[in-house]
């Protein structure tokens, strides 16, 4: 199935905290192939303009994260225990410190500043040139790969997908509340649907998943049914 004549790129886009990490690392695991969270990348980008000074007190400068791309370099290397690869900037790991709520508050700025998008599209086209990759994101099905083989659109109930979050925040240490992701959820969703560059939106030959009440096992008999049909059809 891993045969590389075959390898195709594998978009994976779609609202926050639907479980598309879990859901792309599964896929990409059984079929042999590299995953690549797109999102962790805008996630280290903000890390770094928060411990640089660009964002203080929730307000993002722009001007002074363009400045700062420069001196930004982002890397994976996989990591065997996770199963998945670890993001690091500039040499450090940044994993564990990208996914708190202060970095998730201020992600969707750092994230529609035009020059911000064209350095990690660049860096995610470059990953996936030879294939034999699930990408997840917002834009991967729309922008970054829009001649992917195969494009998917995962969508939750809000409510299932802040309680997801809170879960494994809370199961981190993090004290947050359950309000508190909710309305970070909803925020996210509503400003990467609304910014002018590359909004989050449904390619029109994406497929919809909706895993508000199905298990990670389910999601992957479903995938796998579909892979099928479009390898052999
Ligand atoms: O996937 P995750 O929730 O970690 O993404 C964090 C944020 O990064 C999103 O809310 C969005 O603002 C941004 N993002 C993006 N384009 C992508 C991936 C993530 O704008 N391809």
């Amino acid at each position: 199935m891993s045969d590389t004549k075959h390898k195709i790129i594998i978009a994976v886009d779609g609202f926050s905290s639907c479980g598309k990490s879990t859901f792309a690392k599964a896929i990409a695991a059984r079929l042999g192939y590299i995953f690549i969270d797109t999102g962790a990348m805008y996630r280290a980008v903000t890390l770094y303009a928060l411990e640089h000074g660009a964002i203080r007190s929730g307000i993002v400068d722009e001007e002074e994260v363009v400045r700062l791309l420069d001196q930004i370099s982002i890397t994976f290397r996989f990591n065997p225990e996770r199963g998945a690869s670890d993001i690091y900037v500039n040499g450090d790991l940044a994993e564990g410190k990208i996914r708190t709520i202060e970095v998730s508050n201020c992600v969707s700025r750092v994230s529609a500043i035009p020059e911000v998008r064209r350095k990690l599209v660049a860096m995610q086209q470059e990953m996936g040139r030879r294939k034999g990759v699930v990408m997840d994101g917002r834009d991967i099905g729309t922008v970054v790969f829009p001649d992917a083989e195969l494009k998917l659109f995962m969508t939750a109930d809000p409510a299932v997908r802040a309680q997801r979050r809170y879960k494994e925040l809370v199961e981190k240490g993090d004290p947050v509340t359950l309000e508190e992701i909710e309305r970070n959820v909803r925020e996210r969703d509503k400003a990467d649907m609304s910014r002018a560059v590359s909004p989050l939106r449904q390619a029109d030959d994406a497929v919809v998943l909706d895993n508000s009440h199905m298990s990670v096992e389910e999601q992957m008999a479903w995938f796998m049914e579909l892979y099928r049909q479009r390898i052999n059809g």
